[in-house]
């Protein structure tokens, strides 16, 4: 178990020239086969046969010691810990899917789902310059914690969340940012934008894949 995850160097394989005993290092989790075509062009995190390290296999952060191709590891510098070194993967996942967004400076955005993956984009749309971030959340926690990171929290309990988003961005917002993978929480972001919006699906939905037939819009 495990695919977020940082430690020391302890050792090194025969050809190894960017490391050595002692470096302090995070680890990019991706078994990816190389020679498909998604490897190919450079997409090696769309691998049709792509795996991750600790979850697919490999120990991962849970063993004490843990092996990974050079290429797929890097250092973390002084003054960045080991916790924080942890959260380079998912923190990866977040700003990737805001870079891939057509969020702009001043733009209004929400995030379904405020887990850690979803914290983390509410980060990346705050240093990207979003003027306001919603975040739509059952868990008191959660809530808090999205709170604390300057979201507007919207609780689904208490309000009919596409109508309050219209209501408050009046007309949608810009980008919404899908992030629970549950299917009617995918509708709710689809027609939480403005006309012209953008949803982008940060979750992955592994129970069912959707089908735009059987969405209740
Ligand atoms: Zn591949």
């Amino acid at each position: 178990m495990g695919h977020e995850f940082s430690g020391q160097v302890v050792e090194v394989g025969e050809g190894v020239t960017k490391f050595k005993a002692g470096d302090r290092v995070t680890v990019e989790p991706i078994y990816a086969c190389g020679h498909c075509e998604a490897c190919k062009a450079g997409f090696y995190n769309l691998c049709s046969t792509m795996g991750f390290l600790g979850l697919a296999g490999g120990g991962g952060g849970f063993s004490e010691y843990v092996a990974a191709d050079e290429v797929m590891v890097h250092k973390i510098p002084d003054n960045v810990s080991y916790e924080q070194g942890a959260l380079v993967e998912p923190s990866a996942v977040a700003l990737h899917a805001v870079r891939q967004s057509k969020l702009k400076v001043g733009d209004k955005a929400v995030v379904f789902g405020a887990g850690p993956i979803g914290l983390l984009v509410i980060e990346a749309l705050k240093a990207s310059g979003a003027s306001e971030i919603y975040a739509v959340e059952l868990s008191p926690e959660r809530k808090q914690k999205a709170t604390e990171l300057g979201a507007i929290v919207i609780d689904p309990k208490e309000y009919d969340v596409v109508e309050e988003l219209h209501k408050r961005t009046n007309g949608g917002v810009d980008v919404a940012f899908e992030v629970t993978g549950v299917p009617p929480v995918f509708t709710q972001a689809l027609n939480s934008t403005r006309i012209g919006g953008e949803l982008m699906i940060v979750s992955i939905f592994e129970k069912k894949r959707l089908s735009i037939l059987t969405m209740s819009l």
